[in-house]
């Protein structure tokens, strides 16, 4: 009976969320356990895959990212393996979050920008488009992520945003409120994709963590590392700033996983042991 048991075990292909429940904005760790020598392990969730690693001979591993704007209701997250032909999948459900409204005023430029200004800001977003499409095949992340700054985070991810009056984009990121000059690490490792001066981020650095993962560390007031560099979790790229458009001096740490603007405190909360 146990050799039987044991033959069937080898054979199945089980999935496991870290959580049957998941509320918007939050990063839901996925593992896979495939048979021996399986190939081409893929996970699906909202219409996207989702691109998992392999850990060992029968264990993947991927991270699933609600997106804060994904409507509440129960889901199927699937995995699947191209050979031998098997497929798995659970239910999640993703609960509603509360979001703050926020007013903010800041220079009429952010706001209205002139046609010269809008040129740039095209170009800006050309260039995080490109910069967004190139992640490697490396997951820099299997170790979790580590918080890039002493300060306390506030509560802003996904803070509907009301700048001198007209509503705009939700607020992607998480604010830590740490001053002018203190050094950010890297929450995870990987390639430089981003370091440079954007009109509405400021001194920008997207660290490129693999698999469809990257950091966005805005308004830095000094930029420590290269595009095209490599750096390890901890690593520092820059200092705390208060370029782009801000009130003050903060690090706005934005995630994604793929599409998914992700919470990165969610992202923190996986850290210790997210397998
Ligand atoms: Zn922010």
């Amino acid at each position: 009976m146990l050799a039987v048991a044991s033959w069937a075990q080898a054979q199945s292909l089980t999935l496991t969320l870290a959580s049957g429940v998941a509320r918007q904005g939050d990063v839901v760790a996925v593992r896979v356990t495939v048979p021996r020598d399986a190939t081409g392990v893929t996970v699906h969730a909202f219409q996207t895959t989702w691109l998992a690693y392999q850990e060992d001979a029968t264990t993947w591993h991927a991270l699933v990212g609600i997106d804060l704007d994904r409507r509440p209701g129960t889901y199927d997250v699937a995995a699947a393996v191209a050979s031998p032909a098997a497929s798995a999948s659970r239910p999640l459900t993703i609960v509603a979050r509360r979001f703050r409204t926020r007013t903010l005023t800041v220079a009429p430029d952010y706001v209205n920008p002139s046609p010269e200004l809008m040129a740039r800001i095209t170009a800006d977003a050309a260039f995080l488009t490109a910069a967004y499409a190139r992640s490697t095949d490396t997951p820099a992340w299997s170790d979790g992520f580590i918080r890039p700054v002493p300060g306390p985070a506030n509560s802003s991810f996904g803070t509907r945003s009301v700048f001198n009056g007209e509503k705009r984009n939700p607020h992607a990121g998480t604010d830590f409120l740490s001053g002018t000059g203190t050094p950010i690490h890297a929450p995870a490792g990987g390639r430089i994709v981003a370091a440079r001066e954007l009109f509405f981020t400021g001194n920008t650095v997207i660290i490129d963590h693999g698999l469809g993962v990257s950091s966005m560390l805005a308004h830095l007031s000094r930029l420590d590392v290269r595009e095209g560099d490599t750096v390890d979790t901890g690593m520092i790229v820059g200092l705390v700033g208060a370029t782009g458009r801000v009130t003050g001096p903060h690090l706005h740490w934005a995630l994604r996983i793929g599409d998914a603007r992700v919470d990165p405190l969610s992202a923190l909360a996986l850290a210790q042991g997210h397998r």
